[in-house]
């Protein structure tokens, strides 16, 4: 029945099963699904009141990192957010060890936006746009650039209006005399050290030696790019633009584990194709290689997916970067993502946004990016996968609708809920079901102060 007065028809607006200020939380479990497009974990927090939170665990990462914060908060209000970030916010770290973290803030936003009748962007400040740039990447197998061209060209026609691919060492590796390389080196870097099965010590050894190998940081690897190799990259990258022409813009991702140098030799082949961004060229945490890098070239210098909090990105600020691309489910969630935007935007320093995952991150990243100023655009890695709309219900469909994302009103996320019909046909090999109960992570438990 409606009420009447306004106090009590402001409360017609939220959902009070009993309270906002009685919600608890009282259960979390994950799914853990692959394809669309890599491996993700999505995550749910229950409540006394019925309501669910959703959150999502970056692509690559263990659900662990998520599991092993359920015991440091249940019985709490989920509607407290800043309080239980800072609280797990310790059990987090950089890549894939931001995962965890990342996804439960990012479910409680949800549950509090879901509580309280307010979608999230709301909570953030409100509106900058009403829609979302989204940048469609596009890996680039194809050995030559008018087919990746082609490929781009489709994406163009679909609507979008930004695109990224990849030019470095691996579409090149394989062409003798491009890349000057210590014996074997190149080879491990062929194979991935995805999950797998193995039970041997034998298979243990072989997949622990490519892991290895994938390790090796830049200036370590020995690796450089030849004459022959830039001419190659150069030509790619050409042929490219002969076939998207030069009105859109093209960001350039996965240069490979070479060393600054070669970064510098590469951006500079490039500068005249005008770049939107160069991503990840050496290991973000080399903060004096970012400042000469950029100081070398006018390409506009990127990192930050694996960055997490945000204290991190403040020297690459400072050196001088130009992009932030810091990935929601790394970086610690949605509030501190908002906080990191509006720091670069003190630099001068536009923030992109990295996802790879299901419409859940698609849309904590398009609420950030809705309420941030400085937001350039999106990343979208699925446009190949057909049933990528069809993981949740509620969103319009397609989500990614000409290029952009359109953010509602709806409450939290937006979501209504995730089709388990759906996801059960995408579980993670060696996985047996979805939303299994977790309760023995119920008594994990350390003193974890991190002080005395
Ligand atoms: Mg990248």
């Amino acid at each position: 029945m409606p009420r009447t007065g306004g106090a009590e028809q402001a409360l017609d607006q939220v959902n009070t099963n009993s309270r906002p200020s009685e919600l608890r939380i009282t259960d979390m479990r994950v799914a853990e699904i692959v394809g669309a497009p890599f491996a993700s974990v999505l995550l749910k927090i229950y409540t006394n009141q019925g309501i669910v939170g959703l959150g999502e665990i970056r692509d690559g990462a263990s659900a662990t990192y998520a599991l092993i914060l359920k015991s440091r908060l249940l019985g709490e209000n989920p509607c407290d957010i800043d309080r239980l970030f800072r609280r797990i916010k310790q059990f987090g770290g950089h890549g894939r060890q931001g995962g965890g973290v990342s996804a439960v803030e990012i479910a409680l936003w949800d549950l509090a936006g879901k509580a309280y009748g307010v979608p999230i962007y709301q909570m953030l400040g409100g509106r900058f746009r009403d829609k979302v740039r989204i940048y469609c990447d596009t890996d680039a197998e194809k050995p030559s650039g008018t087919e990746t061209g082609k490929r781009l060209k489709e994406r163009m026609d679909r609507g979008f209006t930004f695109l990224k691919m990849d030019l470095g060492l691996m579409q090149i590796a394989d062409i003798p005399g491009a890349v000057v390389a210590p014996a074997g080196t190149l080879e491990g870097y062929k194979s991935h050290p995805g999950p797998s099965a193995a039970k041997s010590l034998q298979d243990r050894r072989a997949r622990n030696a490519v892991y290895d190998v994938h390790n090796v940081r830049h200036p370590f690897s020995g690796l450089h790019f030849s004459e022959k190799g830039l001419d190659l990259l150069e030509q790619y990258i050409a042929e490219v633009r002969e076939v998207i022409g030069m009105d859109i813009p093209l960001a350039i991702d996965h240069v490979g584990h070479i060393s600054l140098q070669n970064g510098i030799r590469l951006a500079r082949r490039i500068e005249k194709y005008v770049p939107a961004w160069l991503e990840d060229v050496v290991p973000w945490q080399y903060t004096e290689q970012y400042r000469q890098l950029q100081q070398a070239t006018s390409v506009p210098i990127c990192t930050g997916e694996d960055i997490y909090l945000k204290e991190a990105f403040e020297p690459l600020l400072k050196a001088g970067i130009s992009v932030i691309h810091p990935d929601l489910l790394t970086s610690g969630g949605i509030l501190e993502t908002k906080k990191i935007g509006d720091m670069a935007q003190e630099y001068g320093v536009a923030m992109a946004i990295h996802m790879a995952e299901s419409p859940i991150a698609a849309m904590a990243a398009a609420h950030v990016a809705v309420a941030t100023e400085n937001f350039m655009a999106l990343e979208y890695h699925s446009a190949d996968v057909p049933w990528w709309d069809d993981i949740v219900t509620g969103l319009p469909k397609p989500l990614v609708n000409n290029g952009f994302i359109a953010v509602s009103d709806k409450p939290g996320l937006g979501i209504d809920d995730i089709v388990d019909d759906v996801i059960c046909q995408h579980l993670q090999p060696g996985v047996s079901g979805a939303w299994r109960p977790t309760d023995c992570w119920d008594d994990e438990y350390s003193w974890d102060r991190t002080w005395s």
